[in-house]
């Protein structure tokens, strides 16, 4: 019965806090067993729709359905779903298994019961051996997976998840985000991730939406996000773009509009070597920076703008190139994005399932 509904459904969700407007006409379904992630700036509303379908906020307007029942008015407890924090705030004189069989004591499970299912969700988190432990006894990366356990054991059809590894240090961060994908396989519950970590949201999500001030910006997949941004908004927040404004876009590119082209798909090539299929601008080295696996080099073009190219450090890059150098830029047509306005202020745009594959 619940397979046929959306695991989420918001429609029209609105929240507003006086004079701030935190969350403006959100439609958006979210399928059962995706890993979704909301993505955008601080400020952007993401905490406020998580707090939202939690319960822990009553909407200004709108409705929230979890598979395709009304639970706008219910309360927190009375809805399938849980919340993972970043400061995942343990309780440090009980030991891991304690903290994780606590969700299911509130819920008068008895001990035997309980101590049973803690231990099956920690070996799903890969720390069982940790069990008799206390919070303080374990790194970072541990104890944010004893809380991921300690949200799961109740097993919820939906996790929520806020900014849950925004504590970690970057190679734990990294290492976490394997686990986090692994797990949310492993276990086949939608996973709602917030973050404003962009590299974050692509590596790990089946699709992502952007927010700004409120609004989704933009919803897809992360190949179609950073491939096909359609906003200035979106080509500048997910990844890094050259931005082209309706001058520069006919002054080097030859079109109406505004466009963008990511760096990597920008190349410097000597005068005389740019095969006949590429476009070509002629231009002078600002800066050329040595990334170790490649080179960013910052070219001022003579018809305006000043833009930036990832090169790979590769073997058989014939080029230097050095400060003041007269260079050529070249790329292919197809890889020229053309941005239409950010959604304005009030406006609302559906985003349906149509289209998503069904995940299992
Ligand atoms: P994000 O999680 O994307 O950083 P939030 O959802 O926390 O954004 O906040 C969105 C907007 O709503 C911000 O302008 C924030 O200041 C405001 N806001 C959030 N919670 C409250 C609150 N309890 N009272 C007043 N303003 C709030
Ligand atoms: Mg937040």
């Amino acid at each position: 019965m619940t397979d046929r509904h959306p695991a989420i459904r918001l429609t029209g969700l609105t929240k507003e806090f006086g004079a701030v407007t935190a969350v403006d006409h959100v439609d958006l379904e979210i399928g059962a067993g995706e890993f979704f992630s909301m993505l955008g700036p601080s400020g952007s509303g993401k905490t406020t729709v998580l707090r939202l379908i939690a319960g822990f906020e009553q909407p200004t307007s709108g409705t929230i359905e979890l598979f395709g029942e009304d639970v706008t008015r219910r309360a927190p407890f009375d809805r399938d779903v849980n919340t993972v924090f970043q400061d995942y705030a343990l309780f440090p004189h009980m030991s891991v298994l304690e903290n994780v069989a606590y969700g299911l004591r509130v819920r008068g499970i008895g001990r035997r019961e309980r101590h049973e299912r803690a231990r099956r969700a920690l070996a799903s988190v890969r720390l069982e051996p940790y069990a008799d432990r206390r919070p303080s006894q374990l790194s970072g990366g541990q104890r944010q997976r004893v809380a991921l356990a300690r949200a799961t054991v109740v097993e919820p059809k939906v996790l929520l998840l806020d900014e849950p590894l925004g504590a970690l240090d970057l190679k734990l961060r990294e290492q976490m985000q394997v686990e986090l994908k692994q797990i949310q396989r492993e276990l086949g519950i939608t996973f709602i991730f917030v973050t404003h970590d962009q590299e974050e949201a692509l590596t790990l999500s089946d699709r992502v939406a952007v927010f700004h001030d409120g609004r989704i910006q933009q919803l897809g997949t992360p190949a179609e996000l950073y491939e096909r941004p359609t906003s200035r908004f979106v080509a500048d927040f997910v990844g890094t773009s050259n931005l082209f404004d309706e001058d520069a876009s006919v002054a080097v590119l030859g079109r109406k509009g505004t466009h963008s082209i990511r760096p990597e798909k920008l190349s410097v090539v000597a005068p005389d070597t740019a095969e006949p299929a590429l476009r070509t601008a002629r231009g002078t080295v600002v800066e050329a920076i040595y990334l170790g696996s490649g080179i960013r080099i910052v070219v001022d073009l003579d018809a305006g703008p000043r833009i930036s190219v990832l090169e790979q450090n590769a073997r058989g890059r014939l080029h230097d190139d050095q400060r003041g150098d007269r260079v050529l830029v070249a790329w292919h047509d197809d890889d020229v994005v053309e941005l239409r306005a950010d959604v304005p202020g009030g406006a609302s745009v559906a985003y349906p399932l149509t289209g998503v594959s069904e995940a299992v």
